[in-house]
């Protein structure tokens, strides 16, 4: 047992505040914070295996805290080094360095290559792989096409993301094209807070694989031909951050919200690790997809650093406070590194053995160097193969598991079923109950299948761990596919607060899909009691829906004889339509043969008087021209009647002037009837006082007269009755 070893680096301040009041001093290994004036400030000092000032350079990181884990792995012991921090705090320049100052990743890289070239007993296979965590999920940087890997775990690999590519590597030079090629893949952002800011978390794994030169054929598995597998992690973490600071929008919030909640389930697992044994209770590596990579790293198999960055400036005092906090929390984390020796076809050297053998002898005398790049390409088609073939075969099992799982669902509906049309018949349950318990039991059984028990030598060295030692069947829930629920501000909060969360709360892991059995203290009296008031309660729902369906049916009975009698009464309203329509026409029609009447009549009067100069016929003659005008306006009016769209104002006065002619008319022959009447009576004076003939024509004429005035009244009640009627 061992306990991680933790770090903290000061980057160097960006900009020098003059109003700053305090500062952050190191010494030796503690950092503690401190007024202006060189008083410590308590309760806030640190100590830790290394503090790093703003002076250090990345090659003093490395030879105190890296090279040791490196070696190891070399080695045969799991390592793993991560830099976490607040973001801009320093740690991808820790991790990737710049070109006066190498990073980790590349001092590790040529410190393995160094370190093999000297050791000359054992033969060594090395290969590599790039991968960044982005909004959770896993992306192959040596392959942009590989996006959305899983991780998956078993006996003899442990927890590896499947399909992601790896490359077999001859020296430090391909390693550094490599992560060159990869780097441009990485997910930057521009943040207020740095202009170039990682948005994903990366890890640079290599996979280091050696076997001693000595041994015997691979084809019997002697004392001495066991391989060693390590695996080495290089992580650069995304840095935690506050929204309000960073003053990240869109992608970047939501980048930003991810990479918080990954920090906080880091952060927790980290807790929990970090409470003492008897405490640890369930530990959430699967949480987030970084933990579960890390999971070896973070309490398991393998040696662990961590260098957390901080930054020196007061404006980030609370992100630097929550970082040491981290930092102290981990310290407390002990981890069980043991060297991994497999003999199963696991490794990759073993299998790759007769092949490279093979080629050797072929290359014997012939250019070392182009050969040995021949070698390399080859081992690299292999690889790929390989990797070609586990993807097939994941396929394969996620086919097998989700055919199994319909089989399964199947059986339960079957049984379903079968429980149901059991209750119905008011039948005993209690046998289906017993068929449902068996299914877990098949269920193990069938999982025990899955995974192959890999052949383990006897433990040559104390030290040395059998492979599957730290990784046992998945006893947690499953991975989460998606992180849906993701952070907000408050989770940094929490995060730089030490803040332990509930994880209940967080929603990150979906339940797995459990089967809908009956809990097992529930028993068949009980199911039968609880199916009977279910199935009460249905009826009584499906009475309730007949009535109102026959309540529905006798409203649309009532509505379809509304219609029918709204039809009728149309069809009634069309026909008095069309005769209104027609109205006018016969109108004028029955006008003109009165009017023709009407002229007949007085031209047959007119005839009866003897002289055309009488009164009488010129009261015939007024009598026939008012009876025409009357006429003329009430053609008029029906005509402008039939077509009312053309009625004018012309039209309108037209009817007008008929008025006026009409009346003054009246008027005029009223005045020469009185005038006429006043000349005979004046003859009747002075001539003969008795003519018989003349009292004739008279009496006529008066008569006439009143017919004719009586008629034009009638006419013109007529008329105006039509008029009235007709508008
Ligand atoms: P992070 O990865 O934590 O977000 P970076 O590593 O990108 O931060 O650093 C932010 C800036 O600070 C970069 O420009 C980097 O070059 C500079 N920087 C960080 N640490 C140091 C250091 N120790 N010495 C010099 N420059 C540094
Ligand atoms: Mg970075």
């Amino acid at each position: 047992m061992e306990k991680i070893c933790v770090a903290v680096r000061v980057r160097p301040p960006i900009c020098h505040e003059n109003s700053s009041s305090t500062f952050w001093r190191v010494d030796d290994n503690q950092i503690s914070l401190h007024k202006l004036h060189g008083s410590p400030i308590s309760c806030v000092s640190y100590a830790f295996d290394h503090v790093f000032d703003e002076n250090c350079s990345n090659s003093d990181i490395y030879e105190l805290l890296t090279k040791d884990i490196i070696h190891a792995a070399v080695d045969g012991f799991n390592g793993t080094s991560f830099a976490y921090g607040q973001t801009s705090s320093g740690k991808t320049f820790t991790m990737n360095g710049s070109s006066n100052d190498p990073g980790i990743i590349h001092r590790a890289v040529n410190d393995i290559f160094q370190k093999i070239n000297i050791i000359s007993d054992r033969e060594f296979l090395i290969r590599v792989s790039y991968m960044e965590i982005y909004n959770e999920e896993i992306n192959d940087l040596f392959a942009v096409e590989n996006q959305k890997l899983q991780i998956h775990e078993n006996l003899e690999r442990g927890i590896f993301v499947a399909g992601l590519r790896e490359e077999i590597v001859n020296n430090a030079e391909q390693v550094m094209k490599l992560l060159e090629s990869g780097e441009v893949n990485r997910h930057f952002g521009e943040t207020n807070m740095n202009a170039r800011s990682s948005r994903s978390h990366t890890i640079f794994r290599v996979v280091i694989e050696s076997k001693g030169k000595d041994t015997g054929s691979f084809g019997d598995y002697s004392s001495s031909d066991a391989i060693r597998v390590s695996v080495l992690n290089l992580v650069d973490l995304a840095g935690s951050e506050r929204i309000a600071k960073t003053g990240t929008g869109g992608v970047r919030l939501k980048e930003g919200k991810y990479i918080n909640k990954s920090l906080m389930v880091l952060g927790n697992v980290i807790n929990k690790l970090s409470d003492s044994a008897k405490q640890r209770a369930h530990i959430p590596y699967r949480d987030s997809k970084l933990t579960r990579i890390l999971q070896p790293a973070l309490g398991g198999n393998a040696k662990t650093s961590i260098i957390c960055t901080v930054a020196p400036e007061e404006i980030h005092i609370e992100e630097t406070k929550g970082t040491l906090l981290f930092a102290s929390r981990a310290k407390r984390v002990t981890n069980c590194a043991q060297v991994n020796e497999v003999l199963t076809d696991a490794a990759l050297l073993k299998r790759q053995k007769l092949e490279i053998e093979e080629l050797r002898r072929k290359l014997q005398g012939s250019h070392a160097e182009v050969l040995e790049q021949e070698i390399l390409k080859l081992r690299n088609d292999m690889l790929q193969y390989e990797l070609e073939r586990e993807k097939l075969e994941m396929e394969l099992e996620k086919e097998r598991r989700s055919h199994k799982e319909r089989d399964r669902y199947i059986r339960d509906q079957l049984m379903m079923i079968e429980n149901l049309s059991s209750l119905v018949s008011d039948g005993d349950g209690s046998s289906s109950q017993g068929s449902m318990k068996e299914s877990p039991i098949e269920e193990c059984n069938n999982r025990g299948d899955d995974f192959k028990t890999p052949c383990f030598r006897a433990a040559p060295k104390a030290f040395v761990a059998k492979r599957s030692n730290y990784s046992q069947l998945p006893d947690l829930s499953p991975l989460p596919d998606s992180f849906s629920d993701v952070a907000d501000e408050d989770t940094w909060f929490k995060i730089n607060k030490g803040y332990i969360a509930d994880l209940d709360s967080l929603q990150t892991t979906p339940a797995r899909k459990v089967q809908s059995f009956p809990p097992e203290d529930v028993t068949p009296n009980y199911l039968n009691k609880k199916y009977k008031t279910e199935l009460q309660n249905l009826k009584r729902r499906l009475e309730l829906v007949t009535e109102e369906k026959n309540e529905l049916q006798r409203k649309l009975a009532e509505d379809i004889e509304v219609k029918d009698r709204l039809k009728g009464d149309i069809s009634k309203l069309k026909q008095e339509a069309l005769l209104a329509r027609e109205m006018p026409q016969r109108l004028c029609d029955s006008v003109t043969s009165f009017k023709d009447t009407y002229e007949e009549v007085l031209s047959k009067m007119q005839r009866y008087t003897f002289d055309g100069k009488s009164s009488t016929a010129k009261l015939l003659r007024c009598i026939c021209e008012i009876g025409s005008i009357l006429f003329s306006t009430m053609e008029t009016s029906i005509s402008n009647t039939t077509d009312r769209h053309k009625l004018s104002s012309g039209n309108d006065s037209l009817i007008q002037e008929y008025n006026k002619m009409l009346s003054e008319k009246l008027k005029s022959t009223i005045t020469s009837l009185i005038l006429s009447e006043t000349a005979s009576s004046e003859d009747k004076q002075t001539k003969t006082p008795c003519s018989c003939n003349f009292e004739v024509a008279a009496w006529s004429r008066y008569h006439v007269s009143i017919l004719v005035l009586f008629f034009v009244m009638i006419l013109g009640y007529f008329v105006s009755f039509f008029r009235t009627l007709i508008f």
